[in-house]
């Protein structure tokens, strides 16, 4: 902007200082052409005057009138300090004010003189040899009776008008540097207020392109200036509320990917990696930070995953794969690479969608698990019916002896096959949540000694004492044959795997309010069945509550049990929104320590 203001200014001072230089030359030609012309005149009428103040002599020698001539002329000289020459008509010069005019050459030549005689006054302006000083001559003709009889010629030095004139330069150059000095200033200052105002516009303008939106052209003047000031704001009012939108729109898709459950990845065409959302971050244990602008098989991503880039890259065609990886934890990944291309068909890169699939695997895998499983333990039961059978067929049906135990091991097995099915039913109808709860009031003392006096049989049989410690208080919302089934499971859990003579204590107290800040923090109860029996290892702990999982095989077997019984417990406690954990030291006890909520909403 400073560049334009100083152009503009010497652009001023030209346009001023040529004026002003033109004028003066004007100017001073005008005066010296006035002021010569003041002084032929002067000298026309002096020659006058003084051809009327004297007497031509055209008689006698010419070494009379040169006498005559010469002395008038030096007589004359004096008072006006011109130059006085009498030349005779044919050039002869007669006398003259300054020189010997016997020395002087002919004067007919000169442009004066000639002009003289022709129009009757003549003027020259040359440098004199004779006096040498640029001289102004004036010659008018002298006639007598109209017959030409010589020409009186005046010169006057220039000396003084050259001096006046200098003056007149000097004075001019004097003003004309002043007024360039001021023009200087004024155009400056001009300049100045033409180009602040674009200084401000090329401001705001450099402002909006960093990306400052807010800034605007302080303006209030209607002309071209103000006009594009106004422009210039006009646009930033607009860039402004774009970017705005823009930026809602951008954080709006930011929150949307970055809250996706799956993972977004976009690599451009130039294979690096653009984009990545919050889940994709975590499923790859790199942050966009790392990875940005990285090359897709410079991630350190697993080979798998880094192959498949490739090929769809290579192929430009949907890539769906599933890949199990190992960091930063196993996960299996359903992967889904889309190639992407712009409307004029260009491809543009690949956008990568990751499906954390491993719960879905891992549920089909326990599914065909279960399965597996519950082939296994029918077969059993079934093999053994049949082998028990096929022998009494074959013959030792006869021999009452051993028809009766085997027969005996045939209704026990079927019994058991039984009690399997009826478990499995169970437990696959809870877990698909098919059975709805049937919520009452219950009041947990009465509950529980009505609970235990079914069982009584049993552990009466094994000397097994049952001990309830019910505060009488507390009720809770439940589905009563629900909450039965869980006790006489653990009940009869805790029957068969303590030894006879053995105790369980069945233990219902409310909880103390678990005090999270909320003012309704909501009331449980806790149900501890506590047994003295055999103890479980600590590490089948972790895996009690597996369907089919037995610590003794063979045990779990004699006692009938199906290996079911604490998986359905676990469901069952779980529809009741509670939950269970189990405490055990091998060979002084076990504790099933249940927490239910007191109320269901
Ligand atoms: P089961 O029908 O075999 O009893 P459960 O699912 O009820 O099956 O129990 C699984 C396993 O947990 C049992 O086989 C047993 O080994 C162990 N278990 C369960 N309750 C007790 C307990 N009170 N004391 C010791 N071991 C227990």
């Amino acid at each position: 902007m400073n560049k334009i203001r100083i152009r503009l200014t010497l652009i001023f001072i030209m346009l001023i200082g040529f004026s002003l230089i033109a004028a003066g030359l004007y100017m001073g030609g005008l005066m010296k052409d006035s002021h010569l012309n003041a002084l032929r005149e002067g000298m026309v009428r002096e020659a006058e005057i003084i051809l009327a103040t004297m007497d031509w002599q055209t008689e006698g020698t010419e070494e009379d009138l040169m006498n005559y001539f010469d002395i008038k002329a030096k007589k004359l000289k004096n008072p006006s300090n011109t130059r006085i020459t009498f030349i005779r008509q044919d050039g002869k010069v007669l006398g003259d004010s300054a020189a010997e005019p016997r020395q002087m050459d002919n004067h007919a030549g000169r442009e004066e003189v000639i002009d003289a005689a022709a129009k009757g006054v003549g003027y020259s302006l040359r440098h004199s040899v004779t006096v040498d000083s640029n001289l102004l001559y004036a010659a008018v003709p002298v006639r007598q009776d109209h017959v030409l009889v010589g020409f009186l010629r005046l010169a006057v030095s220039l000396e003084a008008v050259e001096t006046n004139t200098n003056k007149l330069w000097s004075g001019l150059i004097i003003s004309l540097v002043v007024l360039l000095l001021l023009a200087g200033v004024v155009s400056y200052r001009m300049a100045y207020g033409l180009t602040r105002p674009l200084e401000q516009i090329a401001n705001v303008a450099y402002q909006i392109t960093h990306m400052n939106y807010k800034s605007r052209v302080q303006l209030n003047s209607k002309d071209e200036i103000g006009q594009l000031g106004f422009a210039i704001n006009t646009m930033a009012d607009s860039l402004q509320f774009q970017m705005n939108r823009i930026q809602e729109e951008e954080s709006r898709l930011k929150n949307v990917l970055d809250n996706m459950i799956n993972g977004v990845l976009m690599i451009d065409s130039g294979s690096r990696i653009v984009l990545m959302n919050r889940a994709a971050e975590d499923f790859l244990g790199f942050s966009l930070k790392e990875l940005q602008g990285k090359r897709f098989d410079e991630a350190k991503q697993q080979y798998e995953f880094t192959h498949i880039i490739q090929q769809c890259i290579e192929q430009k065609q949907h890539i769906r794969e599933e890949v199990t990886f190992y960091f930063p934890e196993e996960r299996t990944l359903e992967i889904n690479l889309v190639p992407i291309f712009h409307v004029n068909g260009d491809w543009t890169g690949i956008v990568i969608v990751l499906h954390d699939i491993s719960a879905i695997r891992r549920l089909e895998r326990m599914r065909s698990e279960f399965v597996a499983n519950v082939s296994h333990e029918l077969r059993t039961p079934i093999a053994a019916v049949k082998g028990f059978a096929e022998t009494l067929l074959a013959g030792a049906i006869d021999d009452r002896e051993v028809a009766v135990p085997f027969l005996q091991i045939i209704h026990d097995e079927s019994d058991r096959l039984n009690r399997l099915i009826g478990d499995i039913l169970e437990l696959s109808k809870i877990e698909s949540k098919r059975v709805p709860l049937y919520f009452s009031p219950i009041h947990m003392q009465s509950f529980v000694s009505k609970t235990i006096e079914m069982m009584n049989a049993e552990a009466s049989s094994r000397k097994i004492s049952l001990d309830p410690q019910v505060d009488g208080r507390i009720y809770i919302e439940g589905d009563e044959d629900r909450l039965r089934q869980i006790f006489i499971n653990l009940l009869a859990n805790g029957i068969n795997y303590t030894p006879v003579g053995g105790s369980i204590k069945v233990k219902v107290e409310t909880l103390e309010k678990v005090s999270d800040g909320m003012e309704n923090a909501e009331e449980m109860i806790r149900i501890t069945i506590k047994d003295t029996g055999i103890g479980i290892p600590k590490k089948d702990l972790p895996r009690i509550f597996e369907r089919f999982y037995r610590v003794d095989k063979a045990r779990s077997r004699v006692s009938g049990g199906t290996g079911l019984g604490l998986s359905i417990v676990k469901h069952l406690v779980e529809l009741h929104k509670g939950s269970i954990r189990v405490e055990s030291l091998v060979g002084t006890g076990t504790s099933f320590i249940i927490d239910l909520p007191v109320f269901h909403k």
